[in-house]
């Protein structure tokens, strides 16, 4: 590009879950189809560390990098937007920015000064952002500070962007996203919340460059205005982001509002091409004209809160617009099945997908619907927990060994089938600590995994303490349950597959981690394809058996 890296602030007002994790990811497509080199940021106001230890009640799905970073979920969608890696840089929350300062101030770098938030706590903030953009390998970076402004947790947060606008007005820019409520009494869309979130930031020495409003209606003329002229911005800096069928169609609408031409303007970057939106503009036609229909149930505990399986419903839909083929997701909470209820609630379903998870609640359910899948050769895929709870059903119900277990729901069994592995043995810390990122697989020629990846040779992120016992291995082998993916440096079974079923297979990485808009995951793909086959067939069952009985 030739200019300096320029810093894009992205602040959120009014009300959380606006999306500012959409918009950021959408504004650096735009950037991106322009031939831009753009990473985005998340800034988290929390303390805790990373959001490993939280639990996905809390905040959503924690999503892992390929360094094994467990950073926040708005980071799978800067991945799957952008198709671009991210990494531990990319998150950084209150509790990391305190640490780094607590260990700077006892190794005696502050030489004897009072440590505060201003500049300590501010100059670590800005340090992080600074960190990509010094990298030299973005001609952007966006920051997206979470939370709302306003929030007590949040303000070192935007003081370091007011500090870093001063020292820096013609490289950075900030961009505001607001709520412009519809108030159905008086059947208007209404701007005073805008209006006092904007104030708030000026309070706090942010003037906003753009504002982004979310809305359910369309903004006319007059209420882009008033925004305007309250907010102190150019009407064509007012952007519209009005409520989308899909968050795919966001950097289209992003792009309608011109928001890729005022941020290139305002940060007077000039000669860009225009933006390349053919192959995401292509992903959205597959995605909404699809030529069938599969379900596919989806077995977890934390099923309530859909985005704490984020990576996997996103996963299904990039890997559904490939196929050309609609998924409906049937979102089964594990702890609901039992022997007695198992064939009610899995009923008419083209393919089970049994999620990761800790912890023994729900474990039940998943293996019972595993033995379901497996029974009736209903296509199968099983991630991280879900493929250690293959195993055990396996050796179960196959195998006879009726007290196999993994040993983080059970201490003590005759048939340890799942494992804690040997270095994990003396780890006590919770955070950061598990078998993390990426790990390399070699995968047996002629698996069904092969033939999904059209590779024999991978590399997975992976998430997880427990492992697949290799000492049964071979009995394993022997009953049908084929290892056919193993670590080829440590040995670790990393998939494995039932030999007599038409698609069986668990994974002890997490694939859906790797899934991009332009790069749906192979074995999503090969799973939805698989569930193509068995919905094809069981509607071809069913005719049949109608002409049988009208014979
Ligand atoms: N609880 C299991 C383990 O730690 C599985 C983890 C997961 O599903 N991500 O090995």
């Amino acid at each position: 590009m030739g200019h300096a890296t320029k810093y894009i602030f992205v602040t959120g007002g009014v009300s959380s879950s606006l999306g500012k994790g959409i918009i950021s990811a959408s504004l650096a497509k735009l950037l991106q189809a322009r031939g831009m080199r753009v990473t985005i940021q998340k800034l988290d106001p929390y303390i805790n560390i990373d959001p490993g230890t939280l639990n996905p009640y809390e905040h959503g799905e924690c999503y892992v990098t390929g360094d094994g970073a467990e950073t926040d979920l708005d980071l799978g969608h800067y991945e799957r937007f952008l198709n671009v890696s991210t990494s531990q840089a990319n998150n950084i929350t209150t509790g990391r920015i305190y640490q780094s300062v607590i260990n700077k101030e006892r190794r005696g770098e502050y030489l004897g000064r009072t440590v505060q938030i201003i500049p300590h706590i501010t100059d670590e903030i800005k340090r992080s952002v600074r960190i990509l953009g010094e990298s030299g390998e973005y001609d952007f970076v966006i920051t997206e500070i979470g939370g709302t402004v306003g929030d007590i947790e949040s303000l070192p947060y935007v003081e370091a962007v007011r500090q870093m606008r001063w020292e820096n007005p013609k490289d950075t820019l900030a961009i505001h996203l607001t709520l412009v409520p519809f108030l159905k009494a008086a059947g208007e869309l209404k701007t005073k919340p805008t209006q006092h979130s904007v104030k708030q930031l000026l309070e706090l020495g942010v003037q906003p460059d753009i504002l982004v409003c979310r809305t359910e209606y369309e903004l006319n003329n007059g209420i882009r205005s008033k925004v305007a002229r309250f907010c102190n911005v150019d009407q064509n800096a007012v952007i519209e982001s009005i409520d989308a069928d899909t968050i795919y169609d966001v950097p289209l609408l992003m792009r309608k509002e011109r928001l890729d031409e005022v941020v290139l303007d305002k940060l007077n970057v000039l000669d860009v091409e225009p933006p390349d939106l053919d192959r995401w503009a292509d992903f959205l036609k597959r995605l909404k004209n699809p030529k069938s229909t599969t379900t596919i149930g989806l077995v977890g505990k934390y099923v309530e809160l859909k985005d704490s399986y984020k990576s996997i419903s996103e996963a299904l839909i990039h890997a559904g617009a490939e196929c050309e083929n609609k998924v409906d997701v049937r979102w089964i909470h594990s702890e609901s099945i039992t022997p007695a209820t198992v064939n009610e609630k899995l009923a008419g379903l083209d393919g089970i997908l049994v999620a990761p998870g800790f912890g023994s609640r729900g474990i039940d359910g998943k293996i019972e619907s595993i033995r379901v899948a497996r029974e009736q050769g209903i296509p199968f895929l099983g991630i991280c927990l879900g493929m250690q709870c293959a195993v055990i059903e396996y050796a179960r119900n196959v195998m006879g060994l009726s007290t196999a277990h993994s040993t983080e729901i059970k201490d003590y069994t005759d048939d340890p089938v799942i494992d804690l592995m040997e270095e994990q043995k003396s780890i006590a810390n919770m955070g950061g600590t598990m078998r993390l990122g990426n790990y390399p697989c070699s995968l047996a020629k002629g698996s069904t995994a092969s033939a999904a990846y059209g590779t024999q040779d991978i590399i997975e992120r992976h998430r997880h303490r427990y492992e697949f016992n290799d000492t049964y291995r071979e009995r394993f082998e022997l009953a049908g349950l084929r290892a056919t993916g193993i670590n080829p440096e440590s040995g670790l079974v990393e998939v494995i597959e039932a030999v007599e079923h038409p698609w069986f297979v668990g994974a002890q990485f997490h694939p859906e981690y790797k899934s991009t808009v332009l790069n749906p995951h192979p074995l999503f793909v090969a799973f939805v394809e698989a569930t193509k086959v068995h919905a094809a067939a069981r509607s071809g069952a069913s005719t049949g058996a109608t002409s049988a009985s009208q014979n």
